[in-house]
Parts: structure tokens; C-alpha cells; sequence
């Protein structure tokens, strides 16, 4: 599949200014990127650490994915999303490979990434994401 490393981590938070804070001022990051991806009803701030970014997401709506999420579980980390070379080849493979997949083909997500789910009941729990700059 190609992954080369953990382009982001996703986590689910109540309120994004409340977070940013914590991030900014307890572990001294800076945020680099605030936006809102509309059909995911979320808005979203970006922190980089090495290679690998945090993704906060705030949900814009309680029937949206976030917004559902933290009714059920609460605040904390959603997803892992690792980068690969194309979304859509990595999407086929996993599907190859047996896995259940929430986006059958890619999409666009925050920062103008490829991006596509494989749903958690074939990854052993975790809500995996696949994302690439280009796609095939
Ligand atoms: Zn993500």
C-alpha cells in the first residue's frame, strides 16, 4: 500500500478555540491552518509536529460525523490517517485485501488532500483514513 507515514492524527473536540488553547499554550504548538470542510459538516485546525499533523475537528452539526461521534463516545482521537502515494489505488488494494470501505473512491478533505475511510469493523477498531497530494 505504500504508506510512508502518519499524515495526521484526527481528534474529535467540543470546542475548537477551548482546544487550540491547550494545544498552543500547555504544549506550545502553533496553529497553522483553520478551515471548514462543508460537506463533512466540521471545521478543522491544523498543527504540524515533525512529519505529522493534529487534526482538530469541531463538528458544525450534531447529525454530522463529529457531531455524532462525540454524542456517542465523547471527545478524543477519531481517526489515524496515513499518506500514500494515490488514495484511490490504496482504497482498491484494502478492498482487495478484504477490508469494508466507507468511500469506495476518494474525496476532497481539508488542506485539498485525496482522502478516503476504511471502515473500523476491518481495522481492528480505529477509524483509518487513507489521504495523498495526487491521485492516480
Ligand atoms: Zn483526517
Amino acid at each position: 500500500m505504500n504508506i510512508s507515514h502518519i499524515e495526521h492524527i484526527g481528534i474529535a473536540v467540543e470546542n475548537l478555540d477551548e482546544a487550540i488553547k491547550y494545544y498552543e499554550n500547555v504544549l506550545g504548538m502553533k496553529c497553522y491552518s483553520i478551515e471548514e470542510v462543508v460537506d463533512q459538516k466540521v471545521k478543522t485546525a491544523f498543527f504540524l509536529v515533525g512529519d505529522t499533523k493534529i487534526e482538530l475537528l469541531e463538528s458544525t452539526s450534531p447529525d454530522g460525523p463529529i457531531g455524532k461521534y462525540i454524542a456517542k463516545k465523547g471527545q478524543g482521537i477519531h481517526h489515524i490517517a496515513f499518506a500514500v502515494n494515490s488514495t484511490n489505488t490504496a482504497l482498491k488494494q484494502a478492498e482487495e485485501r478484504g477490508v469494508e470501505l466507507i468511500d469506495k473512491v476518494s474525496r476532497k478533505g481539508a488542506e485539498g488532500l485525496n482522502i478516503g475511510f476504511l471502515h473500523p469493523k476491518s481495522t481492528l477498531g480505529v477509524l483509518t483514513e487513507l489521504c495523498s497530494k495526487n491521485e492516480n
